[in-house]
C-alpha cells in the first residue's frame, strides 16, 4: 500500500459495504455510522473511528473481513492497492512476484449466470 491514505480509503470502502474488522485473534469491531459525509469526505466519527483504533494500538493487527492481509501487512510498500478485474472493488496486489490475475478475497460468491458486457 504507497501509503495511510490508501489504507483508509480501502478500510472505508469496505466499511461502508457492511464489512466489519477482525482482529487476528478473533475480534470483531463494528463501526455502524455514516462512513462518508455529504460531499463525499470521510465523516467526522469515521475518522474519530479510525483514530481510536490508532491509539488502542490494535489498528495494525486488524483485517478487514475476508480478506487475507492485516494492515500491518498492507501499511508496507510490498502491497499496491488495485482494482480486482472481476468484482472491480479496490483490493491489496503484493508489488513483486505477482503471476497471473491478483488474488481477490473478497469477491462476492461467483454466479453461475454471469451478466453479457453490453456494449
Ligand atoms: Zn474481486
Amino acid at each position: 500500500m504507497a501509503n495511510f491514505y490508501d489504507l483508509k480509503h480501502y478500510i472505508a470502502h469496505y466499511i461502508n459495504k457492511g464489512r466489519c474488522l477482525v482482529s487476528e485473534k478473533g475480534k470483531i469491531t463494528t463501526f455502524s455510522e455514516r462512513v462518508y459525509d455529504r460531499r463525499g469526505n470521510y465523516s467526522e466519527q469515521f475518522n474519530h473511528f479510525i483514530d481510536r483504533l490508532l491509539e488502542s494500538g490494535e489498528f495494525f493487527h486488524l483485517y478487514v473481513e475476508g480478506d487475507g492481509y492485516a494492515f500491518s501487512d498492507l501499511i508496507h510498500s510490498r502491497f499496491d492497492l488495485e482494482y480486482c478485474v472481476r468484482c472491480r472493488e479496490p483490493i491489496p496486489v503484493p508489488t513483486n512476484g505477482a503471476l497471473g490475475p491478483p488474488a481477490c478475497y473478497l469477491c462476492p460468491e461467483f454466479e453461475p449466470q454471469q451478466e453479457a458486457q453490453v456494449s
